[in-house]
């Protein structure tokens, strides 16, 4: 965070597209700010190219005249129904709205608007510091409005609604959402009372629509540390409402003073860990889903204790189902995510126990070009405290990774393909599509795998040759 003076934010703005925003401005006579994100941003040094400029007055009217005077380079969308205006010149994308007034009802979060003066429009925001606003007509440039003092709570790390946090939350429920979700991002502390009012609100989420409530937890999913943004969406109570699965997750039992740890702390610190080593938004779902089935599996053995048998195929089944709850892409991203779950042990089988060529070659087969993918999760998933055996683990990761590698480079496995078609079986032996033809494929292709043969057409050929005539089918050829 950066504090800046008026000059110094002057500064800020001094570029040939808000300058010819500020002329086109005065030319109209109407008043203009950059405000909300944008002017948050610069304090926080991050990156920004959507700028939002709200008018006192029509921002479509201003939107119009700046695209004119842009010329040729400039592209202009305008949104009748919204009274909104879109400038998209180069790299950057400015939104023009007019300034509003909002009230709500409360089966919606769409507000009844009017217009209304800059005040309004900054008393409708949703946190003190998204409603910073910078004037950019040319008298008053590089002026800060800041009503709720923002700055205080950018300098503290503060996320605090500007209106009493009951109103803000109750009139838009999916403020509650983003709350987390720039607590997350930001690395920010929610106030107290604004904390309160999220557990007090929580189930007005019940009129956003799921879309909604997946786009801003993807946004914490994709922050630094996603795990702080899933312990406040715990401690609010909202992440029962929005992720149930999730939250069957927590809980230790013993038994005959046995117990089994806590899945939901276990798969935070997975996606924490994760989230160090990849910004792939699917895998870090395959993090935070990785053990989801173990409520459906825990049972209590005598001999070994807390078994959680098939979680990760129960798993892999579970996810179109969750994925479909949640408005959540059903296409190959849910695929890759039910492959990372079902294949999630196997790297730490493997390296548990002697590591053979022909499990390494399975597995690569298996995964494909997920298997760097696949590894990364692995290797998140090991969240032991006792630092040798954490050692031991990594250890023989090294050795999976090193065996994959020559074994790929070897046989090439990966994305592996039998030398020989069922069309070139069937035509061989004078066979129907049928079972039998099935049968002779998955041969060839167990026997590479198993390292029986050579990942080669010729061996493939004499191998089949070798299987047909043990089953009495004969071949056709010469
Ligand atoms: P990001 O672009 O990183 O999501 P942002 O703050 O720019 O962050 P936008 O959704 O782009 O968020 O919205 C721009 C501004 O509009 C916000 O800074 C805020 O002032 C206002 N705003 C957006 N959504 C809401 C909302 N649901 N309630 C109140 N104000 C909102
Ligand atoms: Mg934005």
């Amino acid at each position: 965070m950066k504090e800046l003076t008026r000059e110094e934010l002057k500064l800020k703005f001094d570029s040939p597209i808000f300058h010819q925003i500020s002329q086109t401005a005065d030319e109209l006579g109407l008043d203009c700010y950059a405000v909300g994100g944008y002017v948050r941003d610069l304090f926080l040094e991050r990156p920004s190219t959507d700028i939002d400029v709200v008018v006192v007055g029509s921002g479509i009217k201003i939107a119009e005249a700046l695209a004119r005077k842009l010329g040729k380079g400039a592209h202009l969308s305008v949104f009748k129904n919204f009274g909104t205006a879109q400038v998209k010149y180069k790299d950057v994308e400015i939104e023009f709205v007019g300034a509003r007034k909002e009230s709500y009802q409360r089966d919606s979060r769409k507000p009844i608007v009017e217009d209304g003066s800059l005040e309004d429009d900054q008393n409708r925001r949703d946190f003190t510091i998204n409603a910073m606003a910078v004037c950019l007509n040319a008298a008053r440039f590089g002026e800060l409005i800041d009503p709720f003092d923002g700055m205080t709570d950018l300098k503290e790390k503060t996320i605090r609604t500007p209106l009493d946090p009951d109103i803000t939350f109750s009139d838009d429920p999916l403020r509650m959402m983003r709350c987390i979700r720039f607590a997350t991002q930001l690395n920010f502390y929610i106030q107290d009372e604004t904390f309160e009012s999220l557990t007090r609100n929580r189930d007005r989420i019940e009129i956003i629509s799921k879309e909604r409530i997946a786009d801003e937890l993807n946004k914490i999913i994709l922050s630094p540390i996603p795990s702080k943004g899933f312990v406040d969406l715990d401690r609010s109570g909202l992440l029962p409402l929005i992720f149930p699965e999730f939250v069957a997750l927590q809980g230790i039992e013993s038994r005959n003073g046995r117990a089994h740890k806590d899945n939901f702390y276990h798969t935070l610190e997975v996606l924490d860990n994760i989230s160090r080593n990849t910004d792939n938004l699917w895998l870090r779902w395959g993090a935070i889903l990785h053990d989801i089935a173990k409520p459906a599996t825990k049972r209590w053995d005598q001999k070994v204790g807390w078994t959680f048998h098939n979680h990760n195929y129960i798993g892999e089944k579970m996810v179109p189902r969750i994925f479909r709850n949640m408005k959540l892409p059903l296409n190959e991203k849910m695929k890759y995510v039910q492959k990372l779950v079902s294949l999630h042990m196997r790297p730490i089988a493997i390296a548990d126990d002697e590591v053979t060529d022909s499990a390494v070659r399975r597995l690569l087969f298996e995964a494909g070009d997920d298997i760097e993918d696949l590894m990364t999760l692995c290797e998140a998933d090991i969240t032991s405290k006792n630092s040798d055996r954490k050692q031991r683990f990594l250890n023989n990761f090294a050795l999976v990774r090193q065996k994959l590698k020559d074994i790929e480079e070897k046989d090439r496995v990966r994305n592996f393909e039998p030398p020989i078609t069922g069309e070139q079986i069937m035509e061989m032996f004078n066979l129907p599509p049928s079972r039998e033809v099935g049968a002779l494929k998955s041969a060839i292709k167990d026997a590479i795998l198993d390292g029986v043969i050579p990942n080669e057409y010729d061996a493939a050929f004499a191998y089949l040759l070798e299987k047909a005539k043990a089953k009495g089918i004969t071949y056709c050829g010469e």
